[in-house]
């Protein structure tokens, strides 16, 4: 049984990773743990981001200050890439609707879809195409070690799922920009889909299976 920290405060990605990992991960997450780390995630990659995710809790967990008991930190960093909109919003899908200077803080997922609508009002059906993306960062957890060789020990896994762009929402399940994204191969949302036919489908289900692949 291995054991892995997953470096998040979004519970809708917990479940998904919890679901895609299986019987054979225990998984725990900030949900487990009082401690709330205050990181920024300033890189302009998706890896840079669950990098810094992923070694700042590895540090956390390898210190006497905590007792759960993981082999490692799995950190997703994961956006939404629209190409009518150059790649926006990217690595900054989680906050696309805060203003620019407002402080550290996501906006909410209405928000961020009703700004998406509004950015791609009037493109045509055939210019509505994007691609959610995901990057896993997987760092081990051991004490007494420094920050840098935590880097060096980091390894990563990439999905991506090509889709387009609703006109509307629809759909209740899900989170984040789920109501308006088709996959590729279907004629419903994500939202609607459901999680089941998501986690077959999606940019966190194609990494997580990058991760099996490789650990074996
Ligand atoms: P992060 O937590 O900084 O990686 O931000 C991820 C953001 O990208 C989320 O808040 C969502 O807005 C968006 N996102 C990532 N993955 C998904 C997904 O599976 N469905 C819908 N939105 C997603």
């Amino acid at each position: 049984m291995r054991s892995l920290f997953v470096a998040t405060g979004n519970r809708h990605k917990v479940t998904e990773i919890r679901a895609l990992l299986g019987a054979g991960f225990t998984v725990l997450s900030q949900g487990d743990t009082n401690a709330r780390l205050d990181i920024r995630e300033s890189a302009d990659t998706f890896a840079g981001n669950a990098l810094i995710k992923a070694v700042n809790w590895s540090a956390y967990l390898g210190t006497d200050c905590c007792d759960l008991n993981v082999e490692a930190v799995l950190a997703d960093d994961s956006g939404l890439e629209v190409d009518a909109l150059g790649g926006a919003p990217g690595v900054h899908s989680a906050r696309f609707a805060a203003p620019d200077g407002a402080p550290e803080g996501n906006s909410s997922d209405g928000e961020n879809n009703a700004k998406l609508l509004r950015l791609l009002n009037g493109v045509p059906d055939e210019r509505r195409t994007a691609r959610f993306r995901c990057v896993l960062a997987l760092v081990p957890v051991m004490p007494g070690t420094d920050a840098e060789c935590l880097v060096k020990a980091a390894r990563f896994f990439e999905g991506t799922c090509p889709g387009r762009i609703r006109r509307d929402g629809a759909g209740r399940a899900g989170f984040g920009y789920d109501p308006l994204f088709i996959p590729d191969g279907h004629s419903e949302s994500f939202a609607e889909l459901g999680e089941e036919t998501k986690n077959q489908l999606s940019h966190r289900g194609r990494a997580i299976a990058a991760m099996r692949a490789q650990l074996g």
